[in-house]
C-alpha cells in the first residue's frame, strides 16, 4: 500500500459495499459516501445466480448469505394466457452439482445487511451517510469529491452510484439512460395472505405480449415477492393510484386467472421506469472508475445487475491491490477484464426482453418451440457462460 489517503466509494448500494469490503479487507483505507441518511436497500426481493457465490466465497460471506436465502426448486417461465410451462430449469441438487453453487432468492435488505455487517467489522472502512456527491476533480495524484457538505479528498474514486450516476455523467457527458417504454411495480405480501393458486416454491416468470410478472418466496417462505412489468406509453409520466390501477387492469385483461389474482394484490403506488444503456469499453479515466449500474446498467431479464456489480467489486479489489497504488493502471485493467462479460449480459438481456419475455403471435410460437424438448442438461449448458462464473485476473509474478 503506497497511499494513506482513502479510496472514495460513491454509493453504498450492493456494488459500493461489496467494493468496500473487498478493498478494505486487503488493508486499504476506504470511505463510502451514501446520500441517504441510513445505509439500506429498497425492500424487495433479489435473485442471485451461482456465479456470485464464487465472489462471496472470496469475501467469506457465502454462509451468511445462504442463511438468509431460499433455494427455489426451479426457475420457470409460464404462458400468461393458458398457464402452460414454456421452460422449467430445475435449480435443486442437479443444478447445484452442475454449477457448484445454488441459485438463490432473498430479501435485498438481508443481503445489504450481510454486506454492511461485514464492512463494519473491517477497521479501514468508514461509512459516511447523508453525503450526496455532486461532482469530482482529479488532479493526477489525488482526487476530490464535491458534496452537500465539505469537499472530500482521497487517492481514487470508485463510482457505485447506480443507474443515474453523477460521476459517469461528468466523466462521459452522455445524458440520461435509455428508457425502454416499460415500467415495474413491486410488492411483498405475507405468504399467508396469498390465495392465488401459484407455484410458491419456484421463481416464476409469466410471459405475455408486452408484459411479464415475476414472483418468488422470501424469508423462509413467510413472504411472497411480486414484480409486474409492462409496456406503457405513460412510462415517463407520474400518475395517481387510479391511473396506475387502470393501466394494469387493461394491460393484463386477457391473462391467466392466477395472474389476475396476484395483480389484485399489487401495490400500485410506486412505479419504476425501466432503463439500460449501451455497453461501453472503458469505464475509467485517471483515478476515477465506474462500477455496477454506473458502468453497465442492464435490463433485469437475466437477474444479473447486482451479480455483475458484485463481480466487478471483487475484480477491482484484486487489481487495486496488485497495482499497489497505481490506480490508473488498475482501473484500466479492471474494465478490460470485465467489459465483455457485462456487455454480453446487457445484450442478452435485451434479446430476452424483446424476443422471449414479451412476444406475441408467430414470434411467440417460435419462442415456445425453441424451448420444446430441451433437456435439463441442455438448458444448463446454455447458461454455462454466465453461471460458471468469472475468472478473476491472475496476479502477475
Ligand atoms: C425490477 C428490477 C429487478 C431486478 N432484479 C435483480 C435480480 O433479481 N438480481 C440482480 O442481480 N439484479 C437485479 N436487478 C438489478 C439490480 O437491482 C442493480 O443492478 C443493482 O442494484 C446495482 O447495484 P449498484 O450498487 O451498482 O447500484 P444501486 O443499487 O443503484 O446503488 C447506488 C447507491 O448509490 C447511492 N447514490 C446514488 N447517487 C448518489 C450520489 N450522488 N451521492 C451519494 N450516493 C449516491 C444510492 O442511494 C444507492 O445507495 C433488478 C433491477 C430491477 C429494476
Amino acid at each position: 500500500m503506497t497511499d494513506s489517503a482513502p479510496i472514495l466509494i460513491v454509493g453504498g448500494g450492493i456494488g459500493g459495499l461489496t467494493a468496500a469490503l473487498g478493498i478494505g479487507r486487503k488493508g486499504w483505507p476506504v470511505k463510502v459516501l451514501e446520500e441517504t441518511p441510513e445505509f439500506g436497500a429498497i425492500g424487495y426481493g433479489i435473485q442471485l445466480g451461482p456465479n456470485v457465490f464464487h465472489m462471496f466465497e472470496r469475501l467469506g460471506i457465502s454462509e451468511a448469505v445462504l442463511k438468509k436465502s431460499i433455494v427455489p426448486k426451479a426457475v420457470t417461465m409460464l404462458d400468461s394466457v393458458d398457464g402452460g410451462v414454456i421452460v422449467r430449469i430445475p435449480t435443486g441438487p442437479s443444478f447445484e452439482h452442475r454449477f457448484k453453487y445454488p441459485y438463490v432468492v432473498l430479501h435485498r435488505v438481508d443481503l445489504h445487511q450481510v454486506l454492511l455487517e461485514a464492512c463494519k467489522a473491517v477497521p479501514t472502512i468508514q461509512l459516511v451517510p447523508t453525503t450526496k456527491v455532486h461532482g469530482f476533480e482529479d488532479n493526477g495524484d489525488k482526487v476530490r469529491l464535491f458534496t452537500n457538505s465539505n469537499p472530500i479528498e482521497g487517492a481514487a474514486i470508485i463510482a457505485a452510484d447506480g443507474l443515474r450516476s453523477v460521476i459517469r455523467q461528468q466523466l462521459l457527458n452522455e445524458g440520461q439512460p435509455r428508457m425502454v417504454g416499460y415500467v415495474a411495480h413491486r410488492t411483498i405480501i405475507p405468504m399467508d395472505q396469498l390465495t392465488a393458486d401459484v407455484r410458491r416454491e419456484e421463481s416464476v416468470l409469466w410471459s405475455g405480449p408486452g408484459f411479464h410478472l415475476v414472483h418468488y418466496p422470501l424469508r423462509n417462505f413467510t413472504l411472497f415477492n411480486m414484480v409486474a412489468v409492462f409496456k406503457t406509453s405513460t412510462y415517463a409520466e407520474r400518475g395517481d393510484l387510479a391511473d396506475y390501477r387502470g393501466e394494469i387492469d387493461r394491460t393484463y385483461r386477457d391473462s391467466h386467472p392466477a395472474m389476475k389474482a396476484l395483480l389484485a394484490m399489487m401495490d400500485v403506488g410506486r412505479r419504476w421506469a425501466i432503463s439500460d444503456r449501451d455497453p461501453i469499453r472503458h469505464w475509467s479515466a485517471g483515478r476515477v472508475a465506474l462500477l455496477g449500474d454506473a458502468a453497465h446498467p442492464t435490463l433485469q431479464s437475466l437477474a444479473q445487475g447486482a451479480c455483475m456489480a458484485i463481480e466487478d467489486a471483487v475484480c477491482l479489489a484484486d487489481l487495486i491491490d496488485q497495482a499497489a497504488g497505481d490506480f490508473p493502471t488498475a482501473f484500466r485493467q479492471y474494465s478490460a477484464a470485465r467489459y465483455v462479460r457485462t456487455a454480453r449480459v446487457q445484450y442478452e438481456s435485451r434479446f430476452m426482453w424483446d424476443h422471449l419475455y414479451h412476444v406475441d403471435n408467430i414470434a411467440r410460437d417460435v419462442m415456445r418451440a425453441s424451448y420444446a424438448g430441451k433437456s435439463d442438461e441442455e438448458l444448463y449448458n446454455c447458461l454455462a457462460w454466465l453461471y460458471d462464473g468469472f475468472a478473476l485476473p491472475k496476479a502477475r509474478a
